[in-house]
């Protein structure tokens, strides 16, 4: 059967992730070390897992209302204030879903139309462009530079904005560049937004993991709380990312919306996750201090040990990536990346599956145990050497 010709010409037309393209070449190698998966290597917290278990054995498995359990909802609310200093009434401008992926895809269709343009800093995180596509909008891209630390700046947005402009989804801490935006910069971006009347998708899925002083979110710089949706989720805080549960807050009519599409294409996130998040937003603090211990040591190695063999590495404070420039072996991302799974088997991303300014960059997470970083890096300096 001719199926592409009954296929949809938007999904046709985009690119699988590239990402996960080297994911699956590295899954049909033998002895292949890899640093190329942003997860956590983490178990979730034991007594997250427990409640979930409790649930499951007191009979918990049914439907939840739509937004998400109000309970958790409530702790969600009670956590970003604590933490963010931002203010999000439970029962209207809090919606619960499956995994900050679906909140990003919701908030998208939700808040464009065909024609309308979207800008998005790059390298950035893979779902941005797609998603913008599949809503007939136009996706702009911004090109963040590391002279600015991969900071997008009030200039850059400046420069991009036209009279089609409606949206900049704003993601930082940054996949995978590391980077973090100060609360100087955000209200230097907020300036420029307000005065072009622009909305705002801001990701901060990476929000619990810096390590430079305390996550700024945008929906708590002034005049910015009624322009903006806030993504997160309980993947990277809690080592959770197996069951897909995320949330987004914003104005009411917007969640609103949001949980009418949501409604539709999957009723509820999932019950048993809901028991686990509550468990982790209340009794998790402990769980989060500890794992980002752990990789603020692994980012001080990684970024310590790039620096030492000539591949310059921006210093990441957020997120659990070091974004190393491979200029000086004068490889493309590509060529580097491949070479070396091939001659030392070593996975680690290309800078240009994020956009093309990533290129002459690589993405080595290093959500790994040190061992396991300590033999790749070990393979990446023989790597260098020999080349
Ligand atoms: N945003 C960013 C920047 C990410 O890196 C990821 C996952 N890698 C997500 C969103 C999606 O996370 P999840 O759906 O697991 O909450």
């Amino acid at each position: 059967m001719d199926y592409e010709s009954r296929l949809n010409k938007t999904i046709l037309e985009v690119k699988p992730s590239g990402i996960r393209r080297f994911f699956d070449i590295v899954s049909d190698m033998e002895d292949v070390i890899s640093l190329s998966i942003g997860e956590p290597d983490f178990r979730t917290p034991w007594h997250v897992s427990r409640a979930a278990i409790e649930s499951l054995e007191k009979g918990r498995t049914w439907y939840t209302p739509n937004r998400g359990f109000e309970k958790l909802r409530v702790e969600i609310a009670d956590f970003v204030k604590r933490k963010y200093e931002l203010n999000y009434a439970p029962k209207t401008e809090i919606l619960v879903t499956v995994g900050g992926s679906e909140a990003l895809d919701l908030a998208m269709r939700c808040l464009l139309n065909p024609g309308d343009e979207v800008l998005i800093h790059q390298p950035s995180f893979v779902c941005y462009e797609p998603l913008t596509l599949m809503t007939g909008a136009v996706p702009k891209i911004i090109d963040t530079k590391k002279e600015n630390s991969f900071r997008l700046t009030s200039q850059e947005l400046e420069a991009a904005i036209t009279d089609k402009t409606k949206l900049l989804i704003l993601s930082y801490p940054n996949n995978p560049t590391g980077a973090v935006m100060r609360k100087a910069d955000l209200e230097a971006l907020a300036e420029v937004i307000i005065k072009h009347d622009l909305l705002v998708i801001s990701d901060e899925i990476y929000s619990e993991l810096t390590y430079s002083g305390k996550h700024v979110s945008m929906g708590a710089i002034e005049g910015m709380r009624e322009r903006t949706v806030v993504i997160n989720g309980f993947s990277k805080a809690f080592a959770m990312t197996g069951w897909r549960l995320g949330y987004a807050m914003g104005p009411a009519t917007i969640i609103e919306m949001m949980t009418k599409l949501h409604q539709y294409g999957i009723m509820s996130a999932p019950t048993v996750a809901q028991y686990a998040a509550i468990e982790a937003l209340k009794n998790g603090d402990k769980d989060i201090e500890k794992m980002r211990g752990e990789y603020e040591m692994r980012r001080r190695y990684v970024v310590g040990e790039f620096n030492a063999m000539g591949l310059t590495c921006f210093e990441p404070f957020g997120a659990f990536y070091s974004f190393p420039c491979i200029k000086s072996t004068g490889l493309t991302s590509e060529e580097f990346c491949t070479k070396l799974l091939e001659s030392k088997r070593v996975a680690i991303v290309p800078g240009n599956a994020f956009g093309e300014s990533g290129e002459g960059f690589v993405r080595v997470s290093y959500s790994y145990s040190l061992k396991h970083l300590r033999e790749a890096i070990s393979r990446i300096r023989e790597f260098l050497q020999e080349l």
